[in-house]
């Protein structure tokens, strides 16, 4: 395995170029350090956490769209989904 030198993520031997950062990869192997594969590792979860929470939020958001044009919710109803998932974004938002 091999490593771009411009971002350190870790790249297939068949990449030409880093899926990350799009530098031309070089292909000389090289080993980067214990703290660079072990912030590659979270910055890699990181991104994966932040795939998933962005897709269940746009699956409430559609949830939300559909119980008030065809399910037939109240408007309290409405109203309290709205709040919940208006508070966990803005909780991403602001900070
Ligand atoms: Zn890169």
């Amino acid at each position: 395995m091999f490593f771009c030198k411009h971002c350190g993520r870790e790249a297939e031997e068949a990449d030409i170029f880093c899926r990350k950062c799009g530098t031309k990869l070089a292909k000389t192997k090289a080993t980067p350090d214990e703290y660079t594969v072990i912030l590659n590792e979270l910055t890699g979860l990181v991104e994966d956490v932040t795939k998933n929470i962005r897709s269940e939020l746009i699956s409430q958001v559609s949830e939300i769209e559909e119980g008030i044009k065809k399910n037939g919710w109240t408007k309290q109803r409405f109203y309290a989904e709205v709040e919940e998932i208006r508070s966990r974004l803005n909780d991403f938002v602001h900070d």
